[in-house]
């Protein structure tokens, strides 16, 4: 692996204070003795960006005492984190400084705030960009303090240029060929470019975030425009697992995913990766390995444009879901109403999670986040007549996707996984294969999911052995 060029991205989870920074700097440390390049990309300490979130709540509220409390409890956190992860004293000052600078920065901007009363989405990507920018200091004073040679670099800085859509901003085009500019050189002379991940900035200089796990995100745009060998997600799980261990405790770590199988999974709601983050690792065609900081020994999971193509790869659930049934419409004009429907339901904002439509009949059953239930049914009846079309609805739901680019022209899956869910007598409430047949959903009752996902697993053959 020498003269291997990587980009590591480290989650919040493997930042969690100075002795993890301290060690996932270590990780970038061994690879650069080896002779390897090393962009680094961090996520702010785990829980910080949820505090700010919070810290924002309070600013709305005006409770300048919550701002204070939690602007203390911020210093002192990464005050620590610097003393435990630097240990030369000069250096340490120095980052000390810098830390100190900008958690005075968010307290001024916190106050401002709650004497506004208003948080816009301009002012909360602005405060939630300080999360990574303490988090990446510390983490290069420990790479300069165990001896690599290393620069800072905000997301901006680097090179990486967003659209205006505050709270989940895209990049431009450009950004590709500046972070080719900025950090190319360094990377060349064995310099570790470390990245703020999640932030960056507008062409006018205005402060961006990526979406929530944007670090993921900032990593493979890194990764593309350097054309690096490997992105290396370093998590706290072993990998990209079958199902969620936490409903299925057989569940257990895929070895190898495609960038298709990997986005299926992430539309539908599992959060495995930033659903943004496949396109520019595709498009150069750049493995992305999803690693466990705390079992690095494990293989984890490969991410590459074509991989085995088992049957059934992974099993996600979406909870809290509704269904709307439409109805009544004369079939002639069906699809034309569909159509409309559906459109409608994109311009208020409701997410569709599933379709699905019997030919012969004129109504469609439509699965959606249960929160987006009641924009949606109003907007239908303020648009549809009432013998135009009739509507009802149904909640406790949950949507199963079952995903694996093996199933594509394949007979049988269908019949497997309803036979499955069928033996422990789980009625299913709506049935859809996207277009791609990557996967197969169905939706079942709420209490039911469960169950009907562990059936499934098991009748794939994916518990561990
Ligand atoms: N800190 C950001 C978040 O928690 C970005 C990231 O962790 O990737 O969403
Ligand atoms: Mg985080």
């Amino acid at each position: 692996m020498a003269e291997s060029r990587y980009v590591m991205k480290f989650g919040g989870s493997c930042v969690k204070d100075g002795s993890t920074v301290r060690r996932s700097a270590e990780i970038v440390r061994d690879y650069v003795e080896r002779g390897c390049r090393v962009v680094a990309v961090v996520s702010a300490l785990s829980g910080v960006t949820d505090g700010i979130l919070e810290a924002l709540a309070s600013a709305e509220r005006g409770r300048e005492d919550e701002i204070r409390s939690f602007i203390e409890r911020l210093g002192a956190r990464h005050e620590n984190a610097c003393a435990e992860a630097i240990r030369n004293g000069d250096l340490r000052s120095s980052v000390l400084g810098e830390i100190r600078r900008e958690v005075e920065e968010l307290g001024k901007l916190l106050s401002i705030t709650a004497y506004l009363k208003e948080v816009t989405p301009r002012i909360r990507d602005y405060a939630l960009s300080f999360g990574e920018r303490l988090s990446t200091r510390i983490f290069w004073g420990s790479l300069l303090d165990q001896g690599v040679r290393a620069e800072y670099f905000t997301g901006w800085d680097a090179g990486i240029v967003t659209d205006d859509e505050f709270g989940s901003a895209k990049p431009l085009g450009i950004t590709y060929q500046e972070v080719r500019r900025r950090l190319g050189p360094l990377l060349e002379e064995g310099i570790v470019p470390v990245v703020t991940g999640f932030i960056a900035a507008t062409p006018e200089g205005v402060i961006t975030t990526l979406g929530r796990g944007g670090s993921d995100y900032t990593a493979t745009i890194i990764g593309a425009a350097l054309k690096v060998d490997e992105i290396i997600l370093w998590k706290d799980v072993d990998g990209i697992m079958t199902a969620d261990p936490k409903l299925v405790p057989e569940a257990r770590p895929i070895p190898r995913m495609s960038y298709d199988e990997v986005l299926e999974l992430a539309y539908f709601g599992a959060k495995v990766i930033h659903p943004g983050a496949l396109e520019p690792a595709s498009r150069e065609n750049i493995p992305i390995r999803v690693k466990n900081f705390y079992n690095p020994s494990a293989e984890g999971t490969l991410i590459i444009g074509a991989a085995e193509s088992d049957t059934v790869k992974a099993l996600t659930m979406i909870r809290d879901a509704a269904i709307i049934l439409a109805s009544g419409v004369g079939s002639s004009e069906a699809l034309n109403t569909n159509v409309k429907l559906l459109d409608l339901l994109a311009r208020v904002g409701a997410q569709v999670i599933m379709i699905s439509q019997a030919s012969s009949q004129a109504n469609i059953s439509i699965a959606l986040p249960r929160e987006d239930l009641k924009k949606a049914l109003k907007a239908v009846k303020s648009e549809f007549a009432e013998d135009e079309m009739k509507v009802n609805c149904e909640e406790g739901i949950c949507v199963i996707a079952v995903i694996g680019s093996g199933m594509r022209g394949r007979p049988g899956v269908a019949a497997k996984i309803f036979n499955a869910v069928a033996a422990e007598g789980i009625n299913i409430k709506m049935i859809a294969q996207g277009s791609s047949e990557l996967n197969i959903s169905f939706a079942v009752k709420e209490e039911d999911g469960v169950r009907a996902l562990r059936a499934v697993h098991r009748a794939f053959g994916l518990n561990a052995a």
